[in-house]
């Protein structure tokens, strides 16, 4: 299940042009998130960066969605953006791709 989240991360790792930063993903279970009231069981996908390893670590609760991917990346490449602009920036990334792959109707990549 995993390989095919890399798949996705190393796809839009080389479209950002961010190969050379190491990204891990890290699968947690939903009893280590706690939500508003204190509770464990809440889920969560987010990304956070080792400055000293210089290595991002994905952090999530479920298996990651091409958007998950997207949106993780992009606080990384833009770190200065806020959560809606980062998910507008999101759309437009996943708009632009689906504009490529049905394009000229080849598939550019496989992932
Ligand atoms: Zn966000």
């Amino acid at each position: 299940m995993l390989s095919k989240a890399y798949r996705k991360l190393s796809y839009w790792r080389r479209s950002l042009g961010i190969e050379a930063q190491a990204v891990r993903i890290e699968r947690i279970s939903r009893m280590q998130v706690t939500n508003e009231e204190g509770k464990p069981g809440a889920g969560l996908v987010g990304i956070v960066v080792d400055t000293e390893l210089n290595e991002a670590v994905i952090v999530t609760t479920r298996a990651l969605r091409d958007d998950d991917v997207v949106h993780e990346l992009t606080h990384l490449t833009n770190p200065e953006l806020d959560h809606p602009q980062v998910d507008r920036e999101t759309s437009r990334l996943l708009v632009m791709r689906n504009s490529i792959y049905h394009g000229n109707g080849v598939k550019e990549r496989e992932y």
